[in-house]
């Protein structure tokens, strides 16, 4: 069920218990503000999340409250991990559900990086 992305952090969340180490990952990337790990349901050969570790649910909610650095991590960790797989050589497409419409099923904040194939006009 998509979720509400306004709703208070859960810090019982999926993504959350993998942050606690509570729920395995199969890890690409970790440094103090962001953990990057493969999709347990990959949509493309290349599919891995990259996630604050920080208690953001959205985009606006991040934006408003995280720190330059956080933000900065973030968004570096994203061209990091797209080099690390692979992926920067034939191109990758960054996504980021937010909310019901866009049909956000974790709570925590993810950005999805898809790669290793042709991605067409759209990923939906
Ligand atoms: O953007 P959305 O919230 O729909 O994406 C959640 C993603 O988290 C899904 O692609 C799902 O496969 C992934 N997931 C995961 N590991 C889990 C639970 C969900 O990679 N343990």
């Amino acid at each position: 069920m998509p979720i509400d992305s306004k709703q208070p952090y859960d810090d019982g969340n999926i993504f959350a218990k993998i942050l606690k180490g509570d729920l395995p990952c199969k890890k690409v990337m970790e440094n103090e503000h962001v953990l990057a790990f493969h999709d347990i349901n990959p949509l493309a050969p290349v599919h891995v999340l990259v996630i604050p570790k920080g208690p953001y649910v959205s985009w606006d909610d991040f934006s408003e409250t995280a720190s330059d650095v956080e933000i900065a991590a973030l968004t570096r960790a994203v061209g990091e991990v797209a080099k690390m797989v692979g992926a920067d050589a034939q191109g990758y497409r960054v996504l980021s559900n937010v909310g019901k419409r866009a049909g956000q099923e974790v709570p925590h904040l993810h950005i999805h990086i898809f790669g290793g194939q042709p991605l067409g006009p759209m990923l939906a």
